[in-house]
């Protein structure tokens, strides 16, 4: 008799969507978890004998997808959400947020800003964020008690920051942070350095060679705003791009964030290094500072991730809205409805992400041996029906409040809306206590 196999947690009559390379679907589909990983992926009817189920969610009438990828945060900005809007990036920076960030940021605002957002993003179907921000230990704290999944990268820049006096001191955390956690099956540690401008050519290069070391992803802020443009071409001559191609920055383990400035010579700089972009539409269109040419860069064969930017310049965390708004900004930029397609979308805020921080292997589409990261969708709204196309209906239509139950790591951390691992009214009196709200 063939030997028993145990199964952790199976998902059954849901309409799957896999987003892998074929964009396979089953319906009614089936997925089967042992620990963290699926083991068996299929429709209904070819379920595998002799297979124990230890719990089973019945998910009929379902839609099932990939968790969506936040290819960029600083999550517990939440905490500084409403300050200095209406305002240009560096005047927000400069007036508004650097100095609010010297007296209200410390590891206790970084957990609750973080487990806030963490919170806002589990709500919307998201399972796993990249941060750049500063006591990243927190963050990673926030990941273990909430189930999430998160890339901390402690931010890397010239003068001292909340939680370390110089780059070398971030440079150095980073390190430990990576120790701490290489083996987590949660957590990842990258890179973050803040942006050309506000780093020197010297940190920019060590913080490189330490990700080329420790054979993790580095990440950036690049060529968001002409002013960055005039800054670097003033200081050193050239493009931000070719700046960071000249430190030896970029390569397939760099992710640039926003890259809405780019020449036809930093883009073919992009696509040889295999640099990734992540593009935030709503924190651009808010802070006025343009808009990424995705549709372009995508046909150049550059890989093109989606986030949502920290909560205080966007104001919201939900990759869902940056997916809807990203598909209309691209067709008033180029007065093109063709240049994204629904499916081209979810691929960017699934397994582009996963591709860009090189975690494409375990995340980002639903695949026999990959980590079971996904999402449970309930479409008996009014926005779904009729229903025709469901790529169209998440491009289009579909709302956060839509996402019924959230699986990350195989476990579930949320059940027909209640999260299971968070004291939501604890976090929000905390931090009413702590933020001193005026409402
Ligand atoms: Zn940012």
């Amino acid at each position: 008799m063939p030997e028993i196999q145990k199964i952790d947690l199976a998902i059954t009559g849901a309409h799957i969507l896999t987003i892998d390379e074929g964009m396979k679907e089953y319906n009614p589909g089936t997925i089967y978890i042992t620990g963290n990983r699926i083991v068996w992926i299929g429709n209904d009817t070819e379920q595998p004998e002799n297979c124990k189920v230890h719990e089973k969610i019945d998910a009929t009438g379902k839609i099932v997808m990939p968790v969506f990828f936040n290819g960029h945060n600083h999550a517990s900005m939440s905490f500084l959400r409403g300050l200095g809007n209406d305002l240009s990036l560096d005047k927000w920076l400069n007036d508004f947020i650097w100095p609010a960030e010297k007296v209200m940021i410390n590891p206790d605002t970084v957990y609750l800003g973080t487990m806030l957002s963490v919170i806002e993003m589990i709500r919307s179907g998201t399972g796993i964020f990249s941060d750049m921000y500063f006591f990243e230990d927190q963050v990673a704290r926030v990941c273990e008690e909430s189930g999430m999944r998160g890339i901390i990268g402690e931010a890397i820049f010239d003068f001292p920051s909340p939680s370390r006096a110089t780059p070398a001191e971030s440079i150095q955390f980073t390190r430990d942070l990576h120790k701490q956690f290489i083996n987590h099956s949660l957590i990842n540690v990258s890179v973050s350095v803040h942006a050309p401008y506000t780093c020197s050519p010297n940190f920019i290069r060590q913080a490189g060679e330490l990700a080329e070391e420790l054979d993790i992803s580095a990440n950036i802020h690049l060529a968001e705003t002409n002013n960055e443009i005039e800054t670097i071409a003033g200081l050193y001559g050239k493009s931000p791009v070719q700046h960071l191609h000249d430190l030896g920055f970029l390569s397939e383990r760099t992710v640039a964030h926003h890259s809405v400035y780019l020449t036809p010579d930093d883009r073919q700089l992009l696509k040889e290094t295999g640099t990734s972009v992540v593009t935030l539409p709503n924190s651009n269109m808010k802070l006025g500072s343009g808009a990424c040419a995705v549709g372009e860069l995508l046909k150049s064969g550059i890989n093109v991730a989606l986030g949502t930017d920290g909560p205080a310049s966007n104001n919201h965390q939900s990759m869902l809205r940056e997916i809807q708004q990203l598909a209309r900004l691209e067709r008033v930029v180029n007065f093109d409805p063709t240049s994204i397609s629904a499916r081209e979308l979810i691929r960017i805020a699934t397994i582009n992400g996963a591709r860009a921080y090189r975690l494409d292997k375990d995340l980002g589409s639903l695949e026999c041996g990959k980590k079971a990261d996904f999402q449970i969708i309930n479409p008996d709204q009014p926005h779904w029906y009729p229903r025709y196309d469901p790529y169209n209906s998440i491009a289009y239509a579909m709302q956060s409040n839509d996402v019924e139950s959230v699986i990350i790591d195989g476990k579930i951390v949320m059940l027909n809306r209640i999260l299971v691992n968070i004291d939501e009214m604890r976090i929000f009196r905390e931090l009413k206590k702590k933020a001193g709200m005026l409402f």
